[in-house]
């Protein structure tokens, strides 16, 4: 039976990626030797990395001025890495769920932070609004995408100060005005790669400012200087990276993973606003076009477990909602194609026809 993959990350990647990186591993370049053997600074790696910063910088239209970095250890590195580097006295964090609180949390450590806003009052069920952003802060953190309460920024605020940005779960699914961030980061599991590797984007006239002394392999200049060759790079999540690129671009680049998406969420969202069993967790304007989330309507509750069982007899992978949110998680990642949402809506309506 057909698979749909509806996880929230490790996710859904092209076919074409998975099968391409699967043959270099086995011989890559016609070398003999897998990709998992050669060495990072071996004379045909450097081209994929060359390759990969150079299409990461086309497809964002990423100004002069800016370095691209493959680093290890996470979205959740760059925590602590971003307040390391770029908080001088006082940061600014929009607290929109799990993962803006663990960047608060890390922020803390480096200097003063400023909460400008939450919704932790109703489980982060919308994005706050309204509120103004201080002056005197050296930056304002915003996660994008929520990806565990399916909330979204899908604009690039305006503020008055530079923006530092976690899209780990939107990146490249729509355009970024990215001359607004100091820095972007993000874990390549959604929508760039296989774990492992994490891209960060960093404004370099902004680094080395910080009145601290930083660790080397924490201080982004190190990997500034060296290209991301610093210490040993995860080579195979890079190349992985470098042909869902290729991918992105040879499929009408973030113009066209925007609409794509519009397209996946209208579908979706629109079966849940539609069918009586259901309903979306979340305020409709903040919907997240990455991570749907919705739950049974209060009187089909005791229907969760076996419309999950049921979708899951389909083909159906992932939608189990994040405990935090409890009922059902559809994560819509650019790979994951208008027949993937179809077959689900289809179990939806199946169920609600049987119910
Ligand atoms: N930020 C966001 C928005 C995420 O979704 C995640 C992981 N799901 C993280 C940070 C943490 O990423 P990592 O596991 O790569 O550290």
């Amino acid at each position: 039976m057909k698979k749909y993959n509806f996880n929230a990350g490790p996710s859904i990647l092209p076919r074409e990626v998975i099968e391409n990186t699967a043959k270099q591993c086995l011989d890559f370049n016609g070398s003999g030797l897998s990709l998992m053997e050669i060495s990072h600074r071996a004379k045909d790696f450097q081209p994929v990395v060359d390759e990969a910063v150079a299409l990461i910088k086309e497809l964002l239209q990423i100004p002069e001025g800016y370095s691209v970095l493959f680093l290890g250890g996470g979205a959740s590195l760059e925590f602590c890495m971003v307040p390391y580097n770029f908080l001088i006295k006082k940061a600014a964090y929009l607290n929109t769920g799990t993962w803006s609180k663990k960047a608060i949390k890390e922020a803390k450590l480096f200097g003063e932070v400023v909460e400008v806003a939450s919704s932790a009052e109703s489980n982060f069920t919308y994005i706050p609004k309204g509120w103004s952003c201080p002056t005197d802060v050296d930056y304002l953190h915003v996660t994008t995408n929520n990806t565990i309460f399916g909330t979204e920024i899908r604009t690039d605020l305006d503020v008055p100060v530079p923006m530092i940005a976690d899209m780990s779960s939107d990146i490249f699914s729509r355009p970024v005005d990215v001359s607004k961030y100091d820095c972007i980061y993000a874990g390549a599991q959604k929508n760039l790669a296989m774990a492992g590797v994490t891209l960060v984007i960093v404004k370099d006239e902004k680094l080395g400012r910080a009145p601290r002394q930083i660790p080397t392999m924490l201080d982004y200049r190190t990997h500034v200087e060296k290209g991301s060759m610093f210490n040993t790079p995860p080579v195979v999540p890079i190349y992985c990276a470098l042909e869902t690129l290729r991918w992105l671009k040879n499929n009408g680049g973030l113009e066209a993973m925007d609409k794509l998406a519009h397209e996946r969420a209208e579908i979706l969202y629109g079966e849940i606003d539609r069918n009586k069993l259901f309903r979306g967790t979340v305020k409709e304007e903040d919907r997240s076009l990455m991570n749907i989330c919705f739950v049974m309507n209060d009187e089909y509750a005791e229907l969760e477990k076996p419309f999950l069982e049921y979708a899951m007899s389909k083909g159906m992978v992932g939608i189990k909602g994040h405990r935090s949110v409890g009922g059902f998680r559809a994560s819509c990642y650019n790979a994951q194609t208008i027949e993937g949402v179809n077959a689900l809506v289809q179990c939806m309506k199946e169920f609600e026809a049987s119910h």
